[in-house]
């Protein structure tokens, strides 16, 4: 039972300055100029959102404000978001890259995993996927992207924010030796999901590069960490078991959380764990966005995906408290586990409501606990959560909309 399946491939495409292209795409007067797209262009306190190459290329960064980024390129277009038109091209190719594998994860509006595993016995190699993928986009929606392949989503990941983005070719193909060679002496913070706080711990504990963490005795970041010290361990040796989960998109009406655990569980303590902290992200997150949801549901599954359930249960009123859902989910594992060794988990929260809607009807203790849920949500804003969670998969629209609100989230 190894933890990753050497000869699969998994792609990560990522679009090059993605709404700055779209906008050039449909927009011709615009080809070769720098392009900036600006929440607000009149206001010179306005944030780029994105901006083209050419506009990189006058040092103009994502994030930076409209009066910073005409002041080092004056002649810089202007032009306003148009979510919807991205969050359709970003459909589009998604339809495009099912149509090489039906294996295909939406990351983000514009990210994606494409699984190649059984492309290869329709005679299709994974680099040969890679090629005619960014080939499709370029002709069918003008739109540029950087590909990152190796043997498991990580990897491909990190392949394509260290290399494939910075290569003319635009595709980098990490494979089990660059483990060492490409990934160890990265500092910690180029490493996937590291925030800076983990980096700030790493830090003091004297680990600075990737490498470090590898080396560090697991036990240790164990002990310090929890599971999220042992996924760290592994993540740092390129060791990543998470399967590409090809999503429906017709569903936007659910928050979920799910992760992959870096080995089997078996005891129902140690699920239950698992299912508290994912329940509590999931709610965390319906508290923020001002949602309560009435289905809760649980998937389990094996190492292979090949067995488990998934199964749902609703409650009489919506709600988005952790306590409530988390007896729902735990009534759910009791009633449907059959002890299979479980490594893959997730939580969703659906039939959402607006919350605002359920603030008319509390009781009084409803209102206290509401509270303290809030008191610890902007706890952990401060101080960050505790999250491990991989594959934190809301909606594609959902993600789109969390994304178009933390600008800077795409940088190429
Ligand atoms: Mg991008």
């Amino acid at each position: 039972m190894s933890l990753q399946k050497e000869e699969a491939t998994i792609l990560l495409a990522d679009m090059n300055s993605f709404y700055a292209s779209v906008e050039r795409a449909h927009n011709p007067a615009l080809q070769g100029k720098p392009v900036l797209v600006c929440g607000d262009p009149e206001r010179r306190h306005g944030i780029i959102l994105a901006a083209s190459q050419e506009a990189k290329a006058y040092g103009i960064k994502t994030a930076m404000t409209v009066g910073e980024a005409l002041a080092l390129c004056p002649e810089a277009q202007c032009v306003l978001p148009r979510m919807a038109l991205y969050l359709e091209i970003s459909w589009k190719i998604q339809q495009i890259a099912r149509t090489f594998s039906p294996l295909v994860e939406p990351y983000s509006v514009d990210e994606l995993f494409i699984d190649t595993a059984g492309t290869e016995k329709m005679g299709t190699s994974a680099e040969e996927v890679a090629h005619r993928f960014r080939q499709r986009l370029r002709e069918e929606l003008n739109i540029p992207c950087s590909i990152g392949m190796s043997h498991n989503k990580f990897l491909a990941k990190m392949a394509c924010d260290i290399e494939a983005k910075k290569s003319s070719q635009g595709i980098a193909f990490w494979r089990k030796e660059d483990i060492e060679k490409k990934l160890h002496p990265l500092p910690i913070r180029k490493m996937f999901m590291i925030g800076s706080r983990m980096e700030r711990h790493f830090r003091n504990m004297g680990l600075l590069t990737i490498g470090d963490v590898a080396h560090y005795p697991v036990y240790y970041l164990t002990k310090r960490f929890g599971l999220r010290g042992e996924i760290y361990h592994h993540l740092a040796w390129g060791r990543d078991a998470s399967p590409v989960l090809p999503q429906s998109l017709e569903n936007p009406k659910g928050i979920g959380h799910s992760i992959t655990l870096p080995r089997d569980y078996h005891q129902l303590e140690d699920i239950e764990t698992v299912l508290l902290e994912l329940t509590d992200q999931v709610c965390s997150r319906a508290r923020r966005l001002q949602k309560a949801g009435r289905t809760l549901s649980l998937s389990l599954r094996s190492y292979d995906l090949t067995r488990g359930f998934h199964r749902q249960f609703s409650l009489p009123a919506p709600t988005n408290l952790s306590e409530q859902a988390f007896r729902a989910v735990k009534m759910l594992l009791h009633r449907h586990w059959n002890g299979l060794p479980v490594r893959s988990v997730s939580v969703g929260l659906d039939n959402l409501v607006d919350d605002e809607i359920l603030q008319q009807e509390l009781f009084v203790d409803r209102a206290q606990q509401d509270r303290l849920h809030r008191v610890i949500d902007s706890v952990r804003e401060r101080f960050g959560t505790t999250a491990i969670l991989r594959g934190c998969s809301l909606t594609t629209a959902g993600v789109a909309k969390d994304r178009a609100r933390k600008i800077g989230g795409h940088e190429a």
